[in-house]
């Protein structure tokens, strides 16, 4: 097995192959053959992972260079590395013997796990309308998902359905269901904005059949596989959202230096320096609230509220950054050419990923009122 990554090397994987591979992306909606075995070259999809399980055993904090890296290209290439580092947590924790098998698959790149949670007539969380009913000895699943990135390719679908009525805290359990199981229709043909290449999917399910081998955790624990998931998978984002920030930032400024209007580059006047500057700013502040809450992650702390605020910072952050980088384009910025096109519309995923800003803000101010209880008691 090839060594850790250089993360020089594995950016330009990134920005060289994964970008050269653009416009096929735009194109076809698809992630070409050799871009995704040349993540596998490059051990892309198992940095984290264990060693046992075939991994680098990355910490969270060693994992965000990577993901900075990966996001400087193309969103579908960062989102390989996003999943594949991320996904296999829950099912090493509460899975069975046969389930774990999967994570050095998830690893090699032979097997594709998606994450199955979104529901378009549904808030989600409690409100979850897929529902899971006992059935001798497996279970009857009816419902349908939306927006379930990479379900074009997915082998295994990690998804969480309530289980009986009450909408408690332990009323949802979580299976992994095999591509292949009778009366799963996955129609992946949910186009996006941006992040092209991610195959998006509907899944529908209505009555079908799933052993009881394939639930994820005890019935009931189908929250907390799911927020196990979550709470690493915002810092993950955040650590994406830093890493685009940063192209955009390349891109404005590069454009700057370039384009001269009136006689003199714009990156000579001082409205334009003030937008890098901004940009700057807003992108390394987010890098430190990314890197306190992946400390706090790889510590084993609770760390729901601080992968909350890295969101919430990082999706406000992303959204001015790309901004003002497609301001300092001018018009050319906004015409298909300009690489800031693509990176603005990836960019604006990472607001509904994982969770939009009025949940985020929920949940952190949920922290913030918790502590002030406690502290005014
Ligand atoms: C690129 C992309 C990839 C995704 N990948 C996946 C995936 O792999 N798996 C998966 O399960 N999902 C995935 N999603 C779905 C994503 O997680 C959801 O879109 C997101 O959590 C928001 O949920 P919703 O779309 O149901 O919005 P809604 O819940 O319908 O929200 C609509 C609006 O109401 C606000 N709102 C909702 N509830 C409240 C509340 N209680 N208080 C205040 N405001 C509220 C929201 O913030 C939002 O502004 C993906 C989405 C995108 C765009």
């Amino acid at each position: 097995m090839a060594g850790i990554p250089e993360l020089n090397e594995f950016r330009a994987f990134f920005t060289g192959e994964v970008e050269a591979a653009a416009p096929e992306i735009e194109r076809t909606d698809r992630i070409p053959r050799a871009v995704l075995d040349g993540a596998a070259r490059i051990g892309a999809y198992r940095l984290t992972l264990p060693e046992a399980h075939g991994g680098f055993g990355l910490s969270t904090v060693e994992l965000l260079p990577y993901l900075e890296a990966a996001a400087m290209g193309p969103g579908a290439g960062r989102m390989l590395v996003h999943l594949s580092n991320g996904i296999w947590r829950p099912i090493l924790r509460y899975g069975d013997e046969r389930r774990r098998a999967l994570v050095s698959r998830i690893g090699s790149g032979d097997a594709v796990v998606a994450f199955c949670l979104t529901e378009a007539t549904a808030g989600t969380g409690r409100d979850l309308r897929s529902r899971a009913v006992r059935d001798g000895d497996g279970w009857l699943l009816t419902g349908e998902k939306h927006l379930i990135t990479f379900a074009d390719r997915a082998d295994w679908f990690l998804l969480v359905a309530a289980s009986d009525e009450r909408a408690a805290k332990d009323s949802l359990t979580a299976f992994l269901i095999p591509r292949d199981t009778p009366g799963f229709e996955i129609d992946a043909t949910q186009r996006t904005m941006g992040l092209h290449g991610t195959g998006h999917a509907w899944l529908r399910y209505d009555g079908m059949r799933v052993d009881d081998a394939h639930r994820l955790g005890a019935v009931g624990e189908g929250l907390d596989v799911g927020l196990y998931f979550l709470d690493y998978s915002r810092i993950s984002l955040s650590a994406c959202m830093v890493g685009l920030g940063e192209r955009a930032l390349d891109e404005a400024a590069r454009f700057a230096l370039r384009r001269a209007t009136f006689g003199r580059p714009i990156a000579e006047r001082q409205a334009i320096q003030a937008h890098l500057a901004d940009m700057r700013a807003d992108i390394d502040a987010g890098r430190g609230l990314v890197r306190r809450a992946a400390e706090a992650f790889d510590r084993g702390e609770e760390v729901t509220a601080a992968a909350s605020t890295a969101k919430l910072f990082c999706l406000n952050m992303i959204g001015r950054v790309t901004d003002l980088a497609l301001r300092v384009h001018g018009g050319f910025g906004y015409s298909v050419a300009a690489p800031i096109e693509r990176v603005y519309r990836d960019a604006r995923g990472f607001w509904f990923e994982e969770g939009t800003q009025e949940i985020q803000q929920l949940v952190v101010a949920r922290q913030v009122l918790a502590d002030a209880a406690e502290t005014g008691r």
